[in-house]
């Protein structure tokens, strides 16, 4: 195993077996670039590439930082519609891009038969798409930055904020952003303008530039769009 990667012991709160997970030691993740939608690119190993902790006895898998905040409603919900199907199989050690995708899309898949709130799923399929993005398959980043577009909408619309760590603002701003990656341009400016006119984003004047940065760029590609 790479040095940069450590396993720790954890009990999988769902079948109550004691498993294996592989972390990377923090010092090793340093950040070498970010994209505008918050996508983290690193000088050696990818901490995103272990995010999702994989129980290899039940098939529960889920984000690492709501792995052990499972209901026992929910425990059950996954004993019933994964573990019995469940072949047991090892996510421990190193990873690459295709299995930290397998990972992410078994949490994807246990977060459907949980349905928790859309931010869960938004946060998950918004990292699909990354990891897509890293192997350069734009077909199917797309395809996962429209479903985290999806949740992230029904997120703005459904939930009172701040929802997790995520404010308001975050969430307009990842709505205009994705929809600007996604190719809706109109959406994009519409989304971007809201935290533009609105005194309240202000006082994050990170946000605030980047909006300005990626509104921009979305006129730009309307623009063009419509020229061609
Ligand atoms: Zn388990």
């Amino acid at each position: 195993m790479l040095d940069s990667l450590y396993n720790k012991s954890v009990v999988c709160p769902v079948c109550q077996n004691k498993i294996e997970v592989t972390k990377v030691k923090s010092k090793d993740c340093v950040v070498a670039s970010r994209d505008s939608d918050f996508c983290v690119y690193y000088e050696s190993v990818n901490p995103l590439f272990y995010e999702v902790w994989v129980c290899e006895h039940c098939g529960y898998a889920a984000l690492q930082e709501r792995f052990e905040n499972i209901s026992p409603i929910e425990a059950k919900i996954v004993k019933e519609n994964i573990s019995k199907y469940w072949k047991p199989r090892s996510f421990c050690g190193e990873r690459d891009v295709d299995k930290a995708i397998e990972a992410f899309k078994l949490a994807l898949y246990n977060l459907c038969k949980i349905s928790p709130k859309p931010i869960e799923y938004a946060k998950v399929c918004l990292r699909i798409a990354w990891l897509y993005r890293m192997k350069k398959d734009e077909q199917q980043e797309i395809k996962f930055l429209n479903h985290a577009l999806r949740y992230y909408r029904e997120t703005y619309e459904n939930e009172p904020f701040p929802v997790g760590k995520l404010d308001e603002h975050t969430c307009v701003y990842m709505i205009g952003e994705l929809s600007r990656r996604v190719g809706n341009y109109d959406d994009a400016i519409f989304w971007f303008n809201k935290i533009i006119s609105s005194p309240g984003a202000r006082e994050n004047k990170a946000l605030i530039d980047s909006t300005r940065e990626q509104y921009h760029l979305a006129k730009e590609a309307k623009e063009a769009k419509e020229k061609a």
